[in-house]
């Protein structure tokens, strides 16, 4: 897929005047990982949103897939800094074994060395507590086998339980704000990462919500979650139940067009179907989405990637 628009800077042009390692290591750029929902798909793996900031490496939610995806960006999973948790949703969290277990094997260099840190809402120390018991076996087999560090296994998991700032170090702001999931999908949060002047939004899993606008308002990059189905699909219960916890195009639109953002760009592609009623199209997002923003807008593929300046530069993944 084609993007609709490109901010800024061409690829050519960014890499032509910079190179890849400083933009690396002091830039400030986002990288969608998964961009799917709980539906496997073989092109979009689980929601997953990787930051990098300042020199760190920040990675919000772990949907299936994420290590495959860092494998492809070349980045070590073990160089995750933060791992930050929206919500509870399996297909938001299912991936985490595999981060946190596979994260601390490798090369000497590539390894974890520090506790795995985790921020999420109330819940996070359930999870990881749990997670740390089901894996204990290879842990524990892992330790003496490999003689790998206990510490780097060890968790360091932090909760929040109302909107403010969960993390700040070196220059790199991350807030979290809570966001309108349904009545009984809470807690339910979106992030603004902050950093060198510039900010990105994740809505995280939402219904149309005035605090995404708030916290997003005129940010350099604001990612949103998205959900269609054809309208002859709406008369089934289970598509009138998904579709109530997210956000339609056009809801999505109003969202765009009063937070103004210098880019927005759809994450969380949820698209329902059932036996007789087809999906609808990425065509169907866009033009429901026309319908209420008509600002610069991008369509999230897994690896589409947006570097964040004075501009945001939009590249798609090319192996
Ligand atoms: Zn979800
Ligand atoms: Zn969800």
């Amino acid at each position: 897929m084609k993007p609709w628009f490109v901010v800024g800077l061409s690829c050519f042009a960014f890499f032509s005047t910079m190179s890849t390692a400083t933009a690396t290591e002091v830039g400030f750029k986002v990288t969608l990982l998964g961009t799917a929902s709980p539906q496997a798909r073989p092109t979009r793996f689980g929601p997953s949103t990787l930051v990098e900031a300042g020199g760190q490496t920040l990675l919000f939610d772990a949907g299936r897939g994420v290590p495959t995806r860092m494998g492809q960006l070349k980045i070590p999973l073990g160089k995750i800094d933060v791992l930050f948790i929206t919500h509870y949703h399996s297909d938001h969290v299912s991936g985490i074994p595999d981060v946190w277990l596979t994260g601390w094997l490798g090369s000497p260099a590539n390894r974890r060395k520090a506790p795995f840190h985790v921020i999420g809402p109330t819940g996070a120390k359930n999870l990881m507590t749990n997670l740390e018991k089901a894996y204990a076996l290879d842990i524990n087999i892992r330790e003496v086998d490999e003689k790998l560090s206990p510490e780097a296994i060890a968790l360091d998991v932090e909760e929040f339980a109302k909107d403010g700032v969960v993390y700040e170090k070196d220059g790199v702001k991350v807030i979290a704000f809570e966001v309108d999931h349904g009545d009984v999908i809470k807690p339910a949060y979106g992030y603004r990462i902050e950093y060198d002047g510039h900010a990105a939004v994740i809505s995280g899993d939402t219904r149309y919500n005035q605090n995404v606008i708030k916290y997003g308002t005129g940010v350099d990059l604001l990612i949103h979650e998205v959900a269609i189905a054809k309208p002859e699909l709406m008369s089934a219960p289970f598509a009138q139940a998904i579709i109530a916890h997210h956000t339609s195009p056009h809801d999505a639109g109003r969202v765009f067009t009063q937070a103004k953002p210098k880019l927005a760009a759809y994450t969380h592609l949820v698209f329902l179907s059932n036996e007789k009623v087809t999906e609808a199209t990425l065509d169907d997002v866009l033009a429901q989405t026309r319908e209420t923003y008509s600002g610069p807008l991008e369509i999230g593929e897994d690896l589409t990637s947006f570097e964040i300046g004075e501009t945001v530069a939009v590249h798609r993944f090319k192996p």
